[in-house]
C-alpha cells in the first residue's frame, strides 16, 4: 500500500514508517517539522506541511493519493496540555478535523488514527480495557478523544473506515540504531532519567504519595516496535475488510511504577540517579496499565517487548550516541548501535 504517515518524522511515527517501509509498503511522510526531526524521515518522501493549513493538506493528498493514512501528527504532554489547552485543541482536533476534510475529499477512506490511553482519565479498576469510561483529566486526553468521536461521525457520514489506537507509554529505540526518543522540551520519564545522568542533573520526581505500593504512579510501558507492528497489523487488517472495533488499547498488562522505572535505569546503566521529589503534575492519573486481549483477538497482535529492561537498554545506548553528538544538534544520518 501507498501510506501517508502524519507526524512521521516524530518519535512513534518515524519507527512506524521504518517498519512498515520493510514490510513493503511505500511511505509519504506529511510533518511540519515543529518538533519532528528531519533525520528521521528517511524511509519515504517528507511532505513538510501543517495539518492547520487545509489547502495544503488537500494538495498533498491529492498529488500522492494514498491507500491509507496513519495519523500520528499531535502535541503529547500532559503538563503543557493543562498549561496551554487552546494548543492541544487547535493542533491536535482541528488539525485531524482539517485531514479528515482533505481525506475524504481525495477518495482516501482508510485511517489507523494515534490515539491514547489518556482518554479514560482516573482508572476505576486495575486494568484499562476499551470499555472503560472515557473521562479525561487533561486536555490532551480530551483532544484526542474528541478525534475518537469525529472518526465516529465520518464513519457513519462518509464511510471513513478507521481504528484509533490507545497506546499506553511509548518506551524503546529502534535496536539498529537509527532512530530513538528525542523530545525538546523532554518531559518523559525514561528519556529525563537519561538526560539527567548524562548531564549529572537530579531527576524530578513528581509525586511520591500517589495511592499505589510505593507512592509513585504506576504507568504500563510499551515498546515502540511493538507499537510499529500494531499499526501494520491495522492497516493491513483495514484494507482487507476485516471487520474491526472502532478502536484497541496497545500495552503491555504490566504496570512499572516511577521508582520501579528508575531502578530498572540504575540497573541498566550501572550508574545511581539522583532523585529530588517534586509536587505532583498537574493531569497524571496514579496508574494507567492496560488490558490488550482486544487488540490479540481481532489484530493478532501482541507484544513481544515484554522485559522493559530490554527497552531501556536499547534507548540507553541510542541514547548516549544522541547526546554525545547533539552538539550538531540533527545527527545525519542518526547515531548507529553498537
Ligand atoms: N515523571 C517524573 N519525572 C519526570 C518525568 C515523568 O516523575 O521527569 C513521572 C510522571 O509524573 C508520570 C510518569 O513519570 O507519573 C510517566 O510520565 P511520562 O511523562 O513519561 O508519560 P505520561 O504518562 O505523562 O504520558
Amino acid at each position: 500500500m501507498k501510506i501517508l504517515i502524519t507526524g512521521g518524522a516524530g518519535y512513534i511515527g518515524s519507527h512506524t514508517a521504518k517498519h512498515l517501509s520493510q514490510a513493503g509498503h511505500e511511505i509519504v511522510v506529511l510533518d511540519n517539522l515543529g518538533r519532528g526531526h528531519r533525520w528521521a524521515v528517511k524511509w519515504g518522501l517528507l511532505e513538510e506541511v501543517d495539518l492547520l493549513d487545509l489547502s495544503a493538506v488537500q494538495r498533498t493528498l491529492q498529488r500522492h493519493r494514498p491507500d491509507a493514512v496513519a495519523h500520528f501528527a499531535a502535541y503529547a504532554l500532559v503538563g503543557e496540555s493543562v498549561q496551554n489547552p487552546g494548543l492541544y485543541y487547535r493542533n491536535n482536533f482541528v488539525g485531524s478535523l482539517n485531514l479528515l476534510e482533505a481525506l475524504i475529499g481525495s477518495g482516501c477512506r482508510k485511517l489507523v488514527f494515534s490515539s491514547t490511553c489518556a482518554i479514560y482519565g482516573n482508572p476505576q479498576q486495575p486494568l484499562l480495557d476499551e470499555s472503560h469510561p472515557q473521562k479525561p483529566v487533561n486536555p490532551y486526553g480530551q483532544s484526542k478523544l474528541m478525534v475518537e468521536q469525529a472518526l465516529a461521525d465520518f464513519a457513519t457520514s462518509h464511510g471513513l473506515k478507521s481504528c484509533a489506537l490507545r497506546y499506553f507509554n511509548a518506551c524503546g529505540a529502534d535496536p539498529e540504531g537509527e532512530l530513538g526518543e528525542v523530545h525538546d522540551p523532554e518531559t518523559h520519564l525514561i528519556p529525563s532519567i537519561f538526560n539527567a545522568l548524562m548531564s549529572g542533573q537530579t531527576l524530578k520526581l513528581f509525586g511520591d504519595q500517589y495511592n499505589t505500593p510505593d507512592g509513585t504512579c504506576i504507568r504500563d510501558y510499551i515498546n515502540i516496535l511493538d507499537l510499529a507492528s500494531a499499526h501494520r497489523l491495522a492497516l493491513e487488517a483495514l484494507a482487507t475488510e476485516k471487520p474491526l472495533r472502532t478502536a484497541y488499547n496497545l500495552g503491555t498488562g504490566r504496570g512499572h511504577s516511577v521508582r520501579e522505572v528508575i531502578a530498572i535505569v540504575e540497573r541498566v546503566t550501572r550508574r545511581k540517579i539522583p532523585v529530588e521529589i517534586h509536587p505532583p503534575r498537574a493531569g497524571d492519573p496514579p496508574s494507567l496499565v492496560s488490558s490488550a486481549r482486544l487488540a490479540q483477538r481481532d489484530l493478532g497482535w501482541h507484544a513481544e517487548w515484554t522485559d522493559l529492561s530490554r527497552s531501556v537498554e536499547v534507548a540507553w545506548k541510542w541514547h548516549q550516541r544522541w547526546f554525545n553528538s547533539r552538539l550538531s544538534r540533527e545527527p545525519q544520518p542518526g547515531p548507529k548501535a553498537d
